[in-house]
């Protein structure tokens, strides 16, 4: 079920417990900005998914409230988890979906990150 990206941060979001380690996941980095761990319904033979430490709802509140600082060290870790996956030769996408018609499902921005195959087109 597509989520309302206007509302305001949900605390028990599967993510935020993600992060909090009161639900399990298979960690792949994590430093002061991000944690980076496997989508559990791959969609591509690498699935990483990149959420952010902070409360965001979506990309859309994430580019509009988060310090520069935190944006930075949010988009390096993105960069980082595909380089250290191997991914940048021969490629790799990256998506955020955003509300209703994104797709969004979890309202904690994550950055969706796929490779390992060739991708075509687009993944929808
Ligand atoms: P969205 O549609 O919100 O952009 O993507 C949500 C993603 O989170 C989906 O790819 C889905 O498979 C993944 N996901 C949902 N619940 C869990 C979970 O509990 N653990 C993990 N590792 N991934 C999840």
């Amino acid at each position: 079920m597509p989520i309302d990206p206007t509302l305001p941060y949900d605390d028990e979001n599967i993510f935020a417990k993600i992060l909090r380690g009161e639900i399990p996941s298979t960690k792949v980095y994590e430093d002061e900005w991000a944690y980076a761990f496997e989508d559990i319904n791959p969609q591509a033979e690498v699935h990483t998914l990149v959420i952010p430490k902070g409360r965001y709802v979506s990309w859309d509140d994430f580019s509009a409230k988060a310090e520069a600082e935190e944006i930075a060290g949010f988009v390096r870790a993105v960069g980082k988890v595909a380089r250290d996956k191997g991914l940048v030769e021969p490629g790799y996408r990256m998506m955020a979906n955003v509300g209703a018609h994104g797709g969004q499902e979890v309202p904690h921005l994550h950055v969706h990150i796929f490779g390992g195959e060739p991708l075509g087109p687009m993944i929808a």
